[in-house]
């Protein structure tokens, strides 16, 4: 059932997502060479804290997962693209890093990621990252009243498919509220005008996420957790948090 907020609502969930903010630019301010994942994943933790937030990533266990998610950020490394758990791995220069975070305030959720090298990004990263936020740009710019549900995915699809870059149905967008992932699903490709209709009061995150390869294929890997690209390229990731109000979109996950 998606539910409808109140601007009430929507303005502590924008609460939240300034917690989201600050805690992915924490991450990405200690994402330095030589920098542990779980050093990364202690500093959101430290942020979560001051803010008297919590993570609703920290134990989250969906119907896939086969073990509670251990840690407050997803950090994912090159070739994985989602969910990366943050251990003893330590950066390198030109790694592709996304870090997806979330964050629970006064019992209401937001959720956002971002998608960053640790150093000079190459050009073909570069690119990945770039498309990758327009795409998150364009779905955001769909999201107005009157629109379908299904222009967000048009949207986002058309530009990483521009690109030529691989786009899995599997996990997408989402609702947000009192949970992190509430319904409607919002794939990252579909058909423009269907789907639900969109109305001022729905808060959704819009998460495209590319494969570098052009293959539409990944799996999970044997931690459980982390989907990673079947053909072995990199991804990137970007989302926000957001609102459809009778003015147009408005994001909810900046500091
Ligand atoms: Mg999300």
């Amino acid at each position: 059932m998606v539910e409808i907020k109140t601007p009430g609502e929507i303005d502590a969930i924008r609460a939240a997502g300034r917690v989201v903010a600050d805690v992915l630019a924490t991450a990405r301010a200690q994402a330095a060479p030589g920098a542990r994942l779980a050093d990364l994943d202690q500093a959101a933790r430290d942020v979560l804290a001051k803010a008297g937030a919590t993570s609703p990533f920290l134990h989250y266990k969906p119907g896939f997962a086969t073990v509670p998610y251990p840690a407050v950020i997803c950090t994912s490394v090159n070739d994985a693209a989602l969910h990366g758990i943050p251990g003893g791995y330590r950066l390198a220069p030109g790694d592709l890093l996304s870090v997806d975070a979330g964050a629970t305030l006064d019992g209401w959720v937001a959720d956002a990621a971002i998608s960053f090298t640790v150093g000079p990004a190459g050009d073909a990263d570069a690119r990945l990252i770039a498309v990758t936020q327009d795409a998150l740009a364009a779905g955001i710019a769909a999201a107005v009243p009157g629109g379908r549900l299904g222009d967000i995915s048009a949207a986002v699809g058309a530009v990483g498919r521009a690109a030529g870059y691989g786009i899995s149905t599997e996990l997408g967008g989402h609702g947000v509220g009192r949970s992190m992932h509430e319904d409607p699903h919002i794939p990252n490709r579909g058909k423009a005008r269907r789907g639900m209709r969109l109305v001022p009061g729905l808060v959704i995150a819009i998460e495209p996420w590319f494969m570098a390869g052009g293959s539409d294929e990944c799996y999970l890997d044997d931690d459980g957790w982390t989907i990673r690209t079947a053909d072995g390229s990199r991804a990137a990731h970007a989302e926000h948090t957001i609102a459809v109000t009778a003015d147009g979109p408005v994001i909810l996950t900046r500091a």
